[in-house]
């Protein structure tokens, strides 16, 4: 039988193959962005695509599509409190594709980026020769909100730091590819909201957009350490329970470690989104255990792979 692929393995491999970048390189692969060093200041870059069949169903309008293309690198950004600078962006389209259609599509990237302060500067476009998926690639370039606050990074949590996340999860992305995951609103005001609040006990931070199991574990792998997520405070959205929130993903909010006993907002930002306190971080009590576990009537769960969330006893199958 041939290895099963892995989008993890993947990630890990480059991570891996990304040691050695020289001295500009500040942060490289494997945060929201990596941050290099230009001419003595930061300089955030990422990129992101959207695909047809993948992140949006056939028949979704451009001016959805366009949108969140854009709006997912924004997230990224949001993820490490900085500040968006300029984007370009590069499409694939199919072949019989409509020039109202297209059109369409980059106004609405162009709108898009312009609302959040983003200029598109340039981009690409293809044709696919055959049948193939509407795919909107978009690179965000970004800067610190200042030169005194740095980017918050995933790597910088600490043992007994509190895990938070903004707004409530789960149910994003509805069976028929409509839902929360073609409109939601970037936390970009609260991530520098809660950055100015916080300051150096904002220890790391990162957008949700894999499921808060997956990257919680991110986030606790990055800082060394196991994240336990205690599912009865989960903030979940109507018509999920904690299985949906750990595991659908598209929230596109935002997960933060903060030390100390520093006061947390229970809302912030212009929107006064809300703020709830889900776990903590720790050491790992062993050396490959899980990196993150899940307290449920204080039995502790953890994430099978894909299959489900399983303790010695009890199986719990996930969506
Ligand atoms: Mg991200």
């Amino acid at each position: 039988m041939p290895e099963p692929f892995r989008e993890d393995d993947l990630l890990a491999y480059i991570r891996d193959q990304s040691r050695m970048l020289g001295p500009r390189v500040r942060t490289g692969p494997g945060d929201d962005l990596a941050v290099l060093d230009f001419h003595g200041h930061g300089l955030l870059v990422g990129v992101d695509q959207v695909i047809e069949g993948v992140h949006f169903s056939k028949g979704t309008a451009p001016e959805l599509v366009g949108r969140k293309a854009v709006v997912r690198n924004i997230s990224d950004v949001a993820g490490m409190a900085a500040r968006p600078l300029a984007m370009v962006a590069s499409c694939v389209l199919p072949p019989d594709v409509s020039p109202e259609f297209a059109r369409r599509l980059v106004d609405a990237v162009r709108r898009t980026a312009l609302q959040f302060n983003a200029p598109l500067v340039g981009g690409d476009t293809a044709l696919h020769r055959g049948p193939g998926p509407l795919t909107v690639s978009v690179t965000v370039l970004a800067e610190p909100v200042s030169q005194a606050m740095h980017p918050v990074l995933r790597s910088g949590g600490h043992a007994n730091d509190r895990l938070f996340v903004t707004g409530s999860l789960g149910g994003s992305l509805l069976p028929d590819g409509t839902g929360k995951h073609l409109d939601f609103e970037p936390r970009l005001d609260e991530a520098e909201a809660l950055h100015a609040t916080l300051g150096g006990e904002l220890h790391a931070m990162m957008d949700l957009s894999d499921g808060l199991a997956r990257d919680a574990a991110r986030l606790a792998e990055a800082s060394g350490l196991q994240a336990v997520i205690d599912v009865a405070a989960l903030p979940c959205n109507p018509g999920c329970g904690w299985r949906e929130a750990m595991c659908d993903g598209e929230d596109y909010e935002l997960l933060l470690a903060v030390g100390g006993t520093r006061a947390v907002p229970a809302v912030v930002g212009r929107g006064r989104t809300r703020i709830s306190q889900v776990g903590v971080l720790r050491a790992m009590p062993l050396p490959n255990a899980p990196r993150v576990v899940c307290m449920l009537s204080d039995v502790e769960l953890s994430l099978d792979g894909a299959a489900g969330f399983h303790d010695a006893t009890r199986v719990f199958e996930a969506r």
